[in-house]
């Protein structure tokens, strides 16, 4: 296993300050942990240039060529899991026990896409005359970028970067500046599988004129993007006059239902999951807990008992459950959030407040009597808050569940297997969790509708979105 030092041994990353770059640091604690390079336009239009010719070459390899590379990337990932996570923890405050979760979500997605790269089959269609033979083939679609966020450093570039390779194309990311130190660990690893650094490179600096250099470039031929929807609406009508690919993977407002006939426990549960991983701070978080009139005030005590057993901490204290909000200004939105509701008739039955172990730590909160007059039924939190709303009937609250902008996860909790159909079917999200608050893996496609994007990621889908159809017309009569 390689040391820290030797994980963020990359050009871009040192351990004193840059003459023009960006300090890196622990939210936990404040402390600068490294700094990275910020490139300049015309460095980064230097890269998409070497891109084109190191994209060419990669893709001229057979599939297997760049599967047993994509495999090597793997293992290298798996072999230095430890290290991986602790620079995640370091930068993005999570705890280290989910911190290694997401260094095997992140290492899932490139073993997924080396077992695909194999299987980019075309098609031989029913030609309409015997002198004819129609074909579809797969194709690369060249030069990609991806943005990323910094809610999941490392998962968030493999679900793109690793479809992208198997496909045979390069990519350029974009880590958000919050976290670039896991991309760079990432880098470095794919490097020593095999993978170019000229096909696989990592650029930082301001994101607005990073952007516009993707979107502006004939070169970049997709851009995939994961973040906020305001950002996703301004990539997506900045790439229109090239006409690029677009992927975009944005905001949620996810409801979790719980109706009365659930099983209590696994409910419970399930709800905790959802809402608290990553301290709230994952685009699939439960944002509104919809409960039915008959098990409301049962459901309130449970969840206010094990959100007040939550322990808050440093992340790189092994048991930690919830670290620190990224920044302050995530605290500032979680406390706008809180006094609205309070002020409209909410109830806090635990937490609410700062908590006294450092300015970006924020106590595990419960809210009851919530009412869809409140900011918190329309706005992400993206924080340790779980609002639980009353709810009497079914039609009523899947009108209520789809009375949002937004169409990303949305879970369920009922033992009746009829309405766990039909409340599937009538929830307007891309993704939909019953009995269960954990749906993400590399399997499935991961996406949303409406306001939370265009694409899928992951599973046999995600990398289609790498790829172009050609379709072939031979004359043999
Ligand atoms: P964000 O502000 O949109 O930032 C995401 C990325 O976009 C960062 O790399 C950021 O760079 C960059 N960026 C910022 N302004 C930009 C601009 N004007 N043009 C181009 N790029 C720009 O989002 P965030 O606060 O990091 O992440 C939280 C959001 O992401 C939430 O809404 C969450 O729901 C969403 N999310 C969605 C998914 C999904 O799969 N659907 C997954 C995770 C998160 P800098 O860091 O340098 O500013």
């Amino acid at each position: 296993m390689k040391s820290i030092e030797q994980l963020l041994n990359h050009p871009n990353v040192q351990f004193t300050p840059f003459s023009d770059g960006l300090p890196v640091d622990n939210p936990a604690t404040g402390d600068i942990i490294a700094y990275v390079k910020h490139s300049s336009t015309q460095e980064i239009t230097h890269q998409i240039e070497q891109a084109q010719s190191a994209q060419r070459e990669w893709a001229s390899k057979t599939a297997l060529e760049r599967a047993d590379i994509l495999w090597e990337w793997y293992r290298l990932l798996k072999e230095n899991k430890e290290n991986l996570a602790r620079i995640m923890t370091m930068e993005q405050g999570k705890s280290i026990t989910e911190s290694r979760g997401e260094i095997d979500y992140a290492a899932g997605f490139i073993r997924w896409y080396a077992e695909e790269a194999r299987r980019i089959d075309g098609d031989i269609l029913t030609s309409l005359k015997n002198t004819q033979k129609l074909m579809v083939i797969k194709q690369p679609v060249g030069v990609t970028a991806a943005i990323t966020p910094w809610n999941f450093p490392a998962s968030m570039i493999t679900r793109k970067a690793a479809p992208a390779l198997a496909a045979g194309c390069a990519m350029i990311v974009k880590p958000a500046s919050q976290t670039p130190l896991s991309a760079y660990a990432q880098a470095v690893l794919a490097y020593e599988a095999g993978i170019p650094p000229e096909l696989f490179a990592i650029v930082c600096g301001n994101a607005q004129e990073i952007s516009n250099t993707f979107t502006q470039t004939p070169i970049i031929r997709k851009i995939s993007f994961t973040g906020s929807t305001d950002v996703g609406i301004k990539i997506y009508g900045s790439s229109a006059n090239q006409i690029k690919k677009i992927s975009l993977e944005l905001g949620g407002n996810a409801p979790c239902i719980v109706f009365d006939d659930a099983d209590m426990d696994k409910a419970v549960q399930g709800v905790m999951q959802s809402k608290f991983r990553n301290g709230g701070q994952t685009c699939v978080c439960s944002n509104r807990v919809y409960v039915q009139a008959g098990i409301y005030d049962e459901f309130c005590r449970r969840i206010t008992e094990e959100t007040s057993r939550l322990k808050l901490g440093n992340g790189l204290d092994e048991d930690t459950q919830i670290g620190p909000l990224i920044d302050k200004k995530a605290i500032v939105k979680v406390e706008e959030h809180i006094s609205d509701a309070l002020n409209k008739g909410a109830r806090c039955l635990t937490g609410g407040k700062r908590s006294s172990l450092g300015s970006t730590f924020f106590e595990p909160t419960v809210l009851s009597h919530m009412t869809s007059n409140m900011r918190i039924a329309r706005e992400e939190t993206f924080g340790p808050v779980c609002p639980l709303f009353r709810f009497e009937t079914e039609s009523e609250v899947i009108t209520q569940a789809n009375d949002t902008e937004y169409g990303l996860a949305s879970y369920l909790f009922t033992e009746d297997t009829a309405r766990q159909w039909r409340v599937s079917e009538a929830l307007e999200y891309g993704m939909v969790g019953i009995n269960t608050g954990l749906i993400s893996n590399e399997v499935a496609p991961f996406g949303g509708i409406k306001m939370s994007g265009l694409g899928r990621e992951g599973g046999k889908y995600g990398i289609e979105e790498y790829l172009e159809l050609k379709y072939l017309c031979s004359d043999i009569g």
